[in-house]
């Protein structure tokens, strides 16, 4: 099952437009249906164990990758965002897990930041709290994905450690169209400020948005504007 998935990896850029690091998102190419897009099997291996090994083989395969990359001059400033799924993150090794693939392979934990949505973030807010703490102290940053679609209650901002707010592309696309949209990405942003959170912007595919952004104090983007997510050997 296993050489039946791959990694592809998005840049992320700076206002400079400098690469700051990637994003890896799983690709499985199965050899009877062809390409299946994660957004369809993620949610049914979340149904099963089958979440485990897949989110397992992500982390032993970007932490490869950080370690290839730290004899590179150009990419050993990069990081790679992980995507974390809620049972992912539940599980009770989670934490631990992160520290032995840092620790044997001897990588800079700084080069890895895990991406969770709100949900998993407030759910069971004890055992997150503490889960984050400890990645937080271990040197592994969090990214809040997909913010701003999940939960009314922000409450939750104030209690984790979290260091980047991920702007939903929805949003993104709502830039130039609907003036709520712009309403809600400035009030991330405001967040971000006061908070002292990252804030990066996915989805970005025009100009016109990305110039948005930037006028609205956005430092980060992520989008098909700047490049696709590729093969590794295509970065
Ligand atoms: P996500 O984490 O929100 O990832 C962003 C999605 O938007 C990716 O879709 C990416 O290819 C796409 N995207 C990036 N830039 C643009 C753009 O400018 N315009 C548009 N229209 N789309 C853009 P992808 O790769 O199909 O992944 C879909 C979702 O599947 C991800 O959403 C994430 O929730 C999940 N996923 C992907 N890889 C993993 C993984 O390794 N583990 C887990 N647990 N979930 C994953
Ligand atoms: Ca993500
Ligand atoms: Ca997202």
């Amino acid at each position: 099952m296993k050489n039946e998935f791959v990694l592809y990896y998005q840049k992320q850029f700076d206002a400079d437009q400098k690469t700051i690091g990637v994003e890896a998102l799983i690709r499985w190419q199965h050899p009877k249906l062809g390409f299946v897009p994660p957004n369809e099997f993620i949610p049914l291996a979340e149904e099963s164990d089958i979440i485990k090994e897949i989110g397992a083989y992500v982390l032993d395969e970007a932490t490869n990758l950080i370690l290839k990359w730290a004899n590179d001059e150009i990419k050993k400033e990069w990081r790679i965002s992980v995507n974390i799924s809620p049972k992912q993150f539940r599980d009770e090794g989670f934490v631990e897990n992160i520290k032995n693939l840092v620790i044997s392979k001897n990588i800079d934990p700084k080069k890895l930041r895990i991406e969770l949505t709100e949900s998993v973030a407030i759910d069971n807010q004890e055992s997150a709290m503490q889960k984050l703490d400890e990645l937080n102290r271990f040197g592994v940053s969090i990214s809040i994905d997909d913010f701003g679609t999940g939960y009314s209650s922000l409450g939750y901002l104030k209690h984790l450690h979290i260091d980047e707010l991920k702007i939903d592309q929805s949003f993104v696309f709502g830039l130039g169209k609907n003036s709520s949209d712009k309403t809600i990405i400035k009030t991330i942003l405001a967040m971000g400020e006061e908070f002292g959170f990252e804030i990066i912007a996915e989805g970005v595919e025009t100009k016109e948005q990305l110039e948005e952004l930037k006028n609205l104090g956005c430092n980060y983007f992520q989008g098909y504007f700047f490049a696709k997510p590729c093969h590794e050997d295509e970065l």
